[in-house]
């Protein structure tokens, strides 16, 4: 049996390499987080697994890279209809795997993950700067050649969004592909695989690996058989994953942590404010961009607080396939009791919890409340530690060198989030934040033509637009002299 039903479609729990479907000796068991179903036994990848999809994406990589961007433009638009088609199925699947809200993935998530192949495979043809430089007569072209096997390493947050944040620009650029998805959440992986098929991407060109991130995640990124590495996590897993690059002199590209601050300034429009900071709960905290420490101005914090309070008051938590609720579970119970042990250790040390503080009894299960403290001491681990769950802190201020210095004060510089009803003391504050996005009254709006990244330890580079191709494609320059031909 290697295939499950979920979602009223059949889901294969084996790795897909060239084409084909093929089991290792062991698997690993997967749940919903929605109310602990089991979901099926899923193929545990071994280094002999990450040997046969690498193999079978070199293998697949001269014809695919000699195609064009054209043609596998034509391709990858195929794939991105096919997304398109199968939103619902997609949605169904990824929310019974992951736990985040299917009204999410229906309206925004899924449609996007079209978008992120479509986008990619139009830049690579319309937008991508062939430049031409002059030099004393010799003529510089510059063209972006495919690199060969890129290996991406994606979480279980926002499973198939973030995957094909990598692949469109991997499979655009003229790369081929091995995915390892996060271990909790192998089951869009294994139906997009099927899409690539149906929409005839070549056999090997596109190829999937399931398994522990020990395991399968170790020997791909070791592995002297590929071109580059994109990874989506955790600091501490990044570190492991540099090493093993190290070796290699594998490119990295690495989007990491964070820990992001949400300015209230004094002249901010309160109501705007207040929504916006009940938007960091979003995903049930399970987001690397949420602006978790809430830094408002000493001189609204309780007019502030009361909205706040009022809003996330009216967040409905609950089975994430209930088109009302707000908050669904946690992704896992490893990541629950995490999230717990940090919540449990701030009550010890004393520090107001103003609202939550435990698991949500009545629904039992993965799902926790949503939780703020207020002032934790400074320096505490709730202010320094990214949580990835539904915790926020809520600090004050009374000056822009204060807040500034509040902002910037961690070893993260993912985003931040400012909300201010003046546009010029905004710019004073967003001038002086260390972040690789910073959103002004606003939150989560990601245009793929623009970089995303890191600052600090929040990544090595950017992602979008030109950023995906300097990455994953190679780069060159071609200088042509004027002399020395026979013509
Ligand atoms: P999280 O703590 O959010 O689960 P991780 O960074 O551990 O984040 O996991 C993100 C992805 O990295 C997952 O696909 C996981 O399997 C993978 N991963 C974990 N450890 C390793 C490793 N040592 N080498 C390669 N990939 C890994």
């Amino acid at each position: 049996m290697h295939t499950i039903e979920v979602a009223g479609v059949e889901i294969d729990t084996r790795h897909y390499v060239n084409g084909q479907r093929l089991a290792s000796p062991e698997t690993y068991t997967n749940t919903s987080p929605i109310d602990g179903t089991f979901l099926g036994e899923i193929s545990r990848g071994d280094s002999d697994a990450v040997d046969a999809a690498v193999a079978a994406a070199r293998a697949a990589f001269p014809a695919w890279a000699a195609l064009g961007p054209k043609k596998r433009g034509e391709l990858l638009n195929k794939l991105a209809d096919l997304v398109e088609e199968n939103v619902e199925t997609l949605a169904n699947i990824e929310t019974l795997d992951n736990g985040a809200l299917l009204r999410s993935h229906l309206r925004g998530v899924m449609p996007r993950v079209a978008m992120n192949i479509r986008f990619f495979a139009d830049y690579a043809i319309n937008d991508l700067h062939h430049d031409v430089f002059e030099t004393r007569g010799h003529t510089n072209n510059v063209s972006w050649d495919p690199s060969g096997v890129a290996a991406l390493i994606t979480p279980w947050n926002a499973p198939l969004m973030l995957a094909t944040w990598k692949i469109g620009p991997a499979l655009a650029a003229g790369d081929t592909v091995v995915l390892k998805p996060a271990e909790w959440t192998p089951l869009t992986a294994s139906y997009f695989a099927d899409l690539t098929k149906r929409a005839g991407i070549p056999d090997g060109v596109f190829n999937v690996v399931f398994g522990y991130g020990s395991e399968a995640g170790a020997a791909l990124t070791a592995h002297t058989g590929i071109s580059r590495i994109s990874f989506t996590g955790s600091v501490p897993t990044a570190k492991i994953i540099a090493h093993s690059a190290a070796d290699n002199l594998t490119p990295v590209s690495f989007e990491l942590g964070g820990k992001s601050p949400c300015i209230i300034m004094a002249d901010a429009d309160l109501d705007l404010a207040a929504e916006i900071a009940v938007e960091q709960y979003d995903n049930a905290g399970q987001v690397c961009l949420s602006g978790t420490r809430i830094l408002v101005h000493e001189s609204i914090a309780d007019v502030f607080a009361d909205k706040f309070r009022e809003k996330a008051a009216a967040l409905v938590q609950g089975d994430p396939r209930d088109p009302a609720t707000d908050i669904g579970p946690q992704i896992h119970q490893v990541h629950f009791d995490r999230i717990k042990g940090f919540v449990d250790r701030a009550t010890a040390e004393g520090h107001d919890i103003v609202w939550g503080g435990g698991p949500n009894e009545e629904l039992g299960g993965l799902y926790f409340r949503p939780t703020l403290v207020k002032n934790p001491t400074p320096g505490s681990e709730v202010l320094t530690s990214e949580i990835f769950g539904p915790v926020l802190a809520m600090q004050t201020f009374t000056t822009d060198d204060e807040v500034i210095a509040m902002a910037n004060g961690t070893e993260f510089g993912l985003a931040a989030v400012v909300v201010s009803g003046d546009r010029v003391h905004a710019k004073r504050i967003t001038d002086q934040l260390v972040a690789g996005t910073i959103w002004v009254n606003c939150f989560f709006v990601r245009d793929l033509r623009a970089p995303f990244g890191g600052s600090k330890k929040s990544g090595i580079g950017r992602d979008g637009g030109t950023w995906s191709f300097d990455f994953y494609a190679d780069v060159k320059n071609t200088v042509i002299s004027p002399n020395g031909w026979k013509e």
